[in-house]
């Protein structure tokens, strides 16, 4: 698949193929970087990604290198506790140091780009192993620090944020919830939930299509 450069579709000038220097999207403990991201942008400096998959692809490709940094196991539903992943005992209670983790990214034909998930380390009071709490807490940031990044580089919000907001809305643990033993206009809540989420998704896509028009 080649990438088409295209025109603006803000202002209807021809685009161009550019790279950001540095763009930071913040969620929770997690600081995601890119480098020389490759973006369009026309002469009037509206900016947006170079497909309208990238951000997904982006999202993707960040949760597929997750497992390859150290974490520790989240124990408990409540008070959580953090155990070390080598052997066991528990990770410290406060955090020392943050860490950047570099990864280098290729998106089709254009040139490789790097990201950076940075994040605290906890150290472990068995074997002092630095790691991260748990695989989880950073994967549960990973797409709202994208959003911040499309937002930080200045794209439009397009689609793409209506269905991270959707899968927020049919998953756990906002689902779970609802998910009680009520009823609600004689039908259950949970049911009664999925309905009109449901609708207000519906109407947030047909504004978003009609503001792209
Ligand atoms: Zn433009
Ligand atoms: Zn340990």
């Amino acid at each position: 698949m080649a990438i088409k450069i295209g025109r603006c579709a803000k202002c209807g000038d021809p685009n161009e193929l550019k790279t950001l220097p540095s763009v930071t999207g913040l969620d929770g403990p997690l600081e995601l970087t890119l480098l020389e991201m490759p973006v369009l942008a026309c002469a009037k400096k509206h900016k947006a990604p170079v497909h309208r998959d990238f951000m997904l692809w982006l999202i993707g490709e960040i949760r597929s290198r997750e497992a390859q940094i150290a974490a520790g196991k989240e124990e408990g539903m409540i008070f959580k506790k953090h155990l070390c992943g080598e052997c066991g005992k528990e990770l410290a209670a406060k955090s020392e140091r943050k860490q950047a983790f570099p990864y280098e990214l290729k998106y089709e034909e254009l040139p490789p780009f790097k990201f950076q998930i940075t994040m605290p380390l906890y150290k472990c009071t068995g074997c002092g192993k630095e790691q991260l709490r748990s695989t989880k807490q950073l994967h549960d940031h990973v797409a709202q620090s994208v959003m911040g990044i499309n937002d930080a580089a200045g794209f439009p919000h397009s689609g793409y944020v209506l269905f991270i907001f959707g899968c927020l809305l049919f998953n756990y643990p906002v689902l779970s919830l609802f998910n009680v033993p009520a009823v609600l206009f004689g039908v259950p809540v949970l049911y009664a939930y999925i309905f009109a989420a449901w609708a207000i998704l519906v109407g947030l896509m047909a504004l978003a299509v009609e503001e792209r028009r």
